[in-house]
């Protein structure tokens, strides 16, 4: 049975059907399962609304997204039913092969699309057969039944959640911090869902500068190879920044890998995810100099600090991926004079930190989306100084505004950010909808106003 008809349950399914298996595919919205009438040509049962597994079922691979209290999967787990998402699917069927692929996985709250897109760009350039998937968008089990020889793997913790045998030859936690508390019920459920990718790999890789990572890279068994990463001067057994380079003091003596000018978007945060990238491109033999090329050859994902314009010495920046308040965080740091768009869905995390550790570099700030309050109250708390204004609209055209009103503040040498610290889906349907509805009103409001163009 799977649970959810979205890309990762159309993927499994196919890859059950291939495996001779009787599938039966549910969902709560009949629309989303009609999508998948090819499946039924091919004898799959499409179901709507199933609240316990059909009489006879093996196992259920449920969506990632769905929560273990949802009916049908506390249904399985009373049943006593095997229950296990679709990276655990590709796992299984990976390990039935002759050759299983040779598994590098990332997971962390914020970085992981870029240090997997990364680390798949540095196996390119070093001729491996790699390719990124995962939560990135290919699913994993797509991915196996392609035959690759290495895969880049990035995990949500919603997928490691669901993965109990899943054990990668590396892996690395970039970083943990306050989200999707929602769903996981609290920090430390959340990062024992991360440390999941720990189990049983030979290679655990940590971030040196990050207290969470450290912690859980701890977990790793003990026959693991511990290695880590730092911004700062590497010593033996890690990876860091030394004179302007990223420099190897764990798989290699002093090797330079590349330059920090070879990383970009440039910022420290993309710096850190180099530099994991190279750790579990390095545990795997690559050489140095595929390492500079692959990072020199890596395109940048939409929404991820991108500029979308620049007129009258303000540019504007769209990090809309930034859905939480550490990813944020990353996103301001990068400019000292900041008027910021920020606002929507907090699932949970609290902002005070936040707008604390960047009060300094804030000129205005226009809020969008639900929990506006609470960023309201954050700042009144920790930035009283700075000016803000609210937009209630709670659309396209509630961005628009947002875009115009920060417009009003910015002056030259400003940068007018859209960084949310929030999930999106109050105003818009993901992040990238509200990522291009920015680039829109950007574009709307420099046109409507030619003194600034
Ligand atoms: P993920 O796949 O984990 O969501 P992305 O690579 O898509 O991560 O980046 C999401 C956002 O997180 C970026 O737009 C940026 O604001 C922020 N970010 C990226 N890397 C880091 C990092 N290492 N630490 C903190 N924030 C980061």
């Amino acid at each position: 049975l799977v649970a959810g008809a979205g890309v990762s349950g159309r993927s499994a399914a196919q890859a059950l059907l291939a495996a001779g298996a009787a599938v039966t595919v549910t969902d709560a919205s009949a629309d989303r399962l009609a999508a998948l009438a090819s499946l039924q040509a091919q004898g799959a049962d499409l179901v709507p609304g199933l609240v316990e597994p059909p009489a006879g079922t093996d196992v259920v691979v449920t969506s990632p997204g769905w929560r273990p209290d949802a009916p049908l999967l506390a249904a399985t787990a009373a049943a006593k039913i095997e229950l296990i998402g679709e990276v655990e699917l590709a796992w299984q069927l990976d390990q039935d092969r002759g050759a299983p692929a040779v598994w590098l996985a990332v997971t962390g709250t914020n970085g992981k699309t870029t240090t997997v897109s990364m680390l798949e760009s540095i196996l390119r350039s070093a001729g491996e057969d790699v390719v990124a998937c995962g939560n990135v968008g290919l699913p994993v089990v797509d991915a196996v039944r392609a035959g690759h020889r290495v895969l880049a793997v990035e995990l949500s913790s919603f997928q490691l959640h669901w993965s109990q045998s899943v054990a990668p030859f590396a892996a690395v936690v970039l970083n943990l911090a306050e989200d999707h508390l929602d769903w996981h019920g609290s920090l430390d459920s959340y990062g024992a869902a991360k440390a999941r990718v720990f189990a049983g790999n030979s290679v655990a890789v940590a971030n040196a500068d990050d207290e969470w990572s450290t912690r859980l890279a701890a977990t790793a068994p003990d026959g693991a190879r511990r290695v880590s990463f730092t911004l700062s001067a590497p010593e033996p057994g890690q990876v860091g920044v030394s004179g302007g380079d990223l420099v190897d003091r764990a798989f290699g003596d002093g090797v330079v890998l590349a330059s920090v000018g070879d990383v970009h978007p440039a910022g420290p945060h993309n710096v850190a995810n180099a530099l994991a990238a190279a750790v579990l491109a390095r545990s795997f033999g690559v050489e140095a100099d595929a390492v500079a090329r692959g990072l020199r050859d890596f395109q940048p994902g939409a929404h991820r600090s991108v500029p979308v314009a620049a007129a009258a010495g303000v540019s504007y920046v769209d990090d809309s991926k930034a859905t939480n308040p550490h990813a944020a965080d990353a996103a301001l740091r990068a400019h000292p004079r900041v008027v910021w768009i920020a606002g929507g869905l907090l699932k949970g995390a609290d902002v005070d930190d936040l707008v604390a550790a960047n009060a300094d570099r804030l000129e205005a700030v226009v809020l969008i989306g639900r929990d506006r309050d609470r960023f309201a109250a954050a700042l009144a708390r920790h930035a009283p100084d700075v000016p803000v204004r609210e937009v209630t609209a709670g659309d396209d055209a509630g961005m628009l505004h947002a875009v115009r009103l920060a417009n009003e503040f910015a002056r030259p040498g400003s940068v007018v950010l859209l960084a949310p610290a929030a999930a999106s889906m109050d105003m818009f349907t993901d992040y990238a909808h509200r990522g291009w509805a920015f680039a829109d009103a950007v574009r709307a409001v420099l046109a409507e106003d030619p003194a600034t163009t």
